[in-house]
């Protein structure tokens, strides 16, 4: 694709998101909901699609639905479920339970790092269904010698978020799947394992004329395991249409497969519509309908979702949300602002958190926002050089002691007093006759040998910015 035809169009994409429900039992029956067990070994009657058993709605289940739709802004209404009907051999009824035109959660958005908002048109509830796996030939149906399937996903509550058309770009996109793991972290409704299939992605992709605003034929692609893939993904579909459209021809609406190996999408089937499926209302399920009360609870106990905490922070620090979305994705915001709110200063705290605690997760999780605040201070008065603090952070990650003043004294860390650090400069400045000239005729990059050789003569002890300060005060005499 020649970058002319590149700027011609523009892709635009839509997200579906299955998240797996960290519930102990399954939507409608009391088997475990577990990853990784022996195959076949969490079923019943219910699970299995056996005639004359009957579905029981799990409540957990339903409040887990409800936060998500809390916490991406959704209308939360009464919805209804609906038997959505297809063959294949891992989905044991020949139908899945789903919500279709009533669904719980709909009109929402989540506010991506960067501020812009995507819409979500609905976040509705189903079950998963189990998983087969197709034995020789690599995996692929059509070479298999034979299948094996696995009842114990069958079942499994998920709730499948739907986006909006609105997404830009491959990172994009990216940003989209992250933000939404992060919510459904904070919400408690999954382990955003996106290796374990706990969130799944299927991608919706069209271009168009730059500019216009009459959407494309799109086509879904499916089979994306992680970030990375969905990325890969997007761009060579993307491509892909592009060149299609360039030469005169037409993209087909359908679902692809993202083969990983090859970095390419090929061709899986033609699109099903809604009328292949012959959605009825599910008869052996009543309406659901959560009352006031309950919402409101739902409400009351979620904690707060990252674009708060990515606001809350970025203003205690004086700067952009964006800024800090990795703090906060590392969970290191609440050390970050107990920090400052104990006096230090924000912007040694931020950078200290972001280099140095970010490091060590396991050290990240000893260390208390008291003592962190306190080797953030030692630093922002000058107790201690940079150089210093970083290395008394460390000892304190690394599990020696919470106590930072103990920590520098027993490393011998006393700030150098300013006549001490000016006899040491002025002796490296004897001894560099030649650099020295050359920083006076104006060259700045000799400082950095001065403040190299102040340093080693004092292990590291002196403050570079002190000895920058110094030698500015020698040269202007
Ligand atoms: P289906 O259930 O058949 O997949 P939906 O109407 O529910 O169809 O749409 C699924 C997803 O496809 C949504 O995320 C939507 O934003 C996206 N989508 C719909 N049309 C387009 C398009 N032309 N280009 C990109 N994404 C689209
Ligand atoms: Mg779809
Ligand atoms: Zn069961």
């Amino acid at each position: 694709m020649s970058p002319d035809a590149a700027g011609r169009w523009e892709v635009v994409i839509g997200l579906e998101v299955h998240c797996e429900l960290r519930t102990e039992t399954k939507l409608f029956c009391g088997c475990r909901n577990a990853f990784g067990e022996e195959p076949n070994t969490n079923v019943c009657p219910v699970c299995l699609g056996l005639p004359g058993s009957l579905p029981v709605l799990n409540r957990q289940s339903v409040e887990y639905a409800m936060r998500i739709g809390e916490a991406l802004h959704c209308d939360i209404r009464p919805s209804i479920f609906h038997r959505k009907n297809y063959f294949y051999p891992d989905m044991p009824k020949d139908y899945q339970v789903s919500q279709y035109d009533e669904p719980i959660n709909s009109d929402g958005w989540l506010e991506l790092p960067n501020g812009k908002r995507i819409g979500v048109t609905r976040a509705h509830m189903e079950e998963d269904t189990g998983k087969s796996t197709h034995m020789g030939g690599g995996g692929r149906i059509g070479d298999a010698t034979h299948s094996l399937v696995d009842y114990n996903r069958a079942g499994v509550p998920l709730v499948e978020i739907v986006s909006e058309p609105e997404i830009g770009s491959a990172e994009e996109a990216r940003a989209y799947v992250s933000e939404l793991r992060a919510i459904l972290v904070a919400t408690g409704a999954s382990d955003g394992k996106m290796e374990e299939g706990s969130l799944r992605v299927d991608a919706n992709v069209s271009v168009r004329p730059r500019g216009s605003t009459a959407l494309g034929t799109r086509c879904e692609i499916k089979n994306m395991n992680s970030l990375r893939s969905l990325g890969r993904a997007v761009e060579y579909e993307t491509g892909r249409q592009i060149d299609l459209l360039e030469s005169g021809d037409r993209v087909v609406q359908e679902t692809r497969h993202w083969n990983e190996d090859e970095g390419r999408t090929s061709s899986m089937r033609s699109k099903e519509e809604a009328d292949d499926y012959r959605y009825f209302p599910e008869p052996d399920l009543v309406p659901l309908a959560p009352d006031d009360q309950w919402r409101k609870a739902v409400r009351d106990s979620l904690a707060p979702m990252p674009s708060d905490r990515r606001r809350a922070l970025a203003s205690a620090a004086h700067t952009e949300p964006a800024a800090v979305a990795l703090l906060v994705e590392q969970d290191l915001d609440g050390l970050v602002l107990a920090a400052i709110g104990a006096g230090a200063d924000p912007r040694i705290a931020l950078n200290r958190a972001a280099n140095e605690v970010a490091a060590d997760p396991d050290g990240a999780a000893r260390l208390s926002a008291e003592s962190f605040a306190r080797v953030v201070t030692l630093e922002a008065t000058g107790k201690l050089t940079a150089t210093q603090s970083k290395q008394v952070l460390a000892a304190m990650l690394a599990g020696e002691s919470d106590d930072p003043e103990a920590i520098a004294e027993d490393r011998g860390f006393e700030a150098m007093d300013t006549s001490a650090l000016q006899a040491v400069v002025d002796q490296v400045i004897e001894a560099n006759p030649g650099p020295w000239q050359r920083f006076l005729d104006g060259d700045p990059k000799v400082s950095g040998l001065f403040i190299g050789q102040v340093m080693k003569k004092t292990q590291g002890q002196a403050d570079g910015k002190a000895v920058t300060r110094i030698l500015q005060e020698r040269r202007d005499g």
